[in-house]
């Protein structure tokens, strides 16, 4: 399925005209970090299969709330402008969602930022703000979505990591040590729910062009010298074997597997959609 091409459609029709009910219909999801990028596209394909979307993020908030609200299929879009970098705004998100939306059923932990420089030049503000965003905050709406969670015995969990919770690279040692510290965390909460309705698994993409990677990109150029579609080039040689980036509608219809039925035994999984990366 091309989820690019998914539009608002009228209800499936069973053969006796009663409307088939969308495989999310009922549920809400909470994406975090979904103003752009991997989480536009995640909150797009959850409405679009039926559930009510929570949208969280900064920028342009009205541009990606309308994007979801065409794509959704007449579900409820809400948002919320919570800083996860901040427990008490994550708090008042969920009290938002407890209020207006009944709670969380799919929790999808993806805001994320990236710092690049060497550790003793990495400017100890940049550290802090991306463990507690690319990390801490996924502890806090993970212990706050659970009782709900558990109370429906039925919950799904999907952590954004990276191929930087697996592997390394030079120069982004906050962003590497918080995905590996995400993957960790992944694997407790899949324990502590397993003999429940409630699964937890992480995503590790490889390279996906999304503004967070564009800056990559446009810093490379300027360091070489180089156009920037050389630079795109060069930077996706340099570790992803498949040449061509990860697309966020890839991810997002990994993430709609994950919420499926099919998936009620994928427990703890770290699933790599990274062009061949870590297979090197
Ligand atoms: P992006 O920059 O396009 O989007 C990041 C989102 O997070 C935006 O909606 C932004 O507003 C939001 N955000 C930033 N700071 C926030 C804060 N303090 N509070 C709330 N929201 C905040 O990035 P993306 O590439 O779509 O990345 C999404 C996730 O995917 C990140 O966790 C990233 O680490 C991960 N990832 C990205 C790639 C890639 O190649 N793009 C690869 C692997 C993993």
């Amino acid at each position: 399925m091309n989820l690019a091409t998914v539009r608002p459609e009228p209800r499936a029709e069973a053969r006796n005209n009663a409307p088939v009910a969308l495989p999310l219909a009922g549920k809400t999801a909470l994406v975090t970090g979904s103003t752009s990028g991997i989480g536009l596209a995640m909150a797009s394909a959850l409405g679009a299969q039926g559930a009510n979307v929570i949208v969280n993020g900064f920028g342009d908030v009205d541009g990606a709330v309308a994007t979801v609200k065409q794509r959704s299929a007449g579900s409820q879009v809400g948002f919320h402008a919570a800083d996860l970098a901040r427990a008490t705004d994550i708090e008042a998100m969920f009290a938002y969602a407890h209020q207006d939306f009944g709670g969380v059923d799919i929790l999808i932990n993806n805001a994320g930022i990236q710092h690049v420089a060497a550790i003793e030049d990495f400017p100890v503000e940049r550290w802090d703000a991306i463990i507690a965003l690319n990390l801490t905050a996924a502890f806090h709406t993970t212990r706050l979505v659970l009782p709900g969670m558990r109370a429906r015995n039925w919950g799904r969990i999907i952590n954004i990591a990276s191929v930087h919770g697996l592997v390394a690279s030079t120069h982004k040692a906050a962003y590497v040590a918080a995905k590996h510290g995400l993957l960790g965390f992944t694997k407790v909460t899949a324990l502590e729910t397993a003999r429940t309705g409630i699964t937890c698994n992480a995503l590790c993409p490889g390279w996906v062009l999304t503004p967070l990677v564009q800056r990559q990109v446009d810093d490379r150029a300027a360091r070489d010298g180089v156009p920037e579609a050389q630079a795109r080039h060069d930077l996706l040689l340099e570790k992803q074997p498949s040449g061509d980036f990860v697309t966020s509608e890839q991810l997002a219809a990994t993430a709609l597997f994950l919420c499926s039925e099919a998936a009620n035994q994928v427990r703890g999984a770290t699933w790599n959609v990274d062009g061949g990366w870590t297979a090197q």
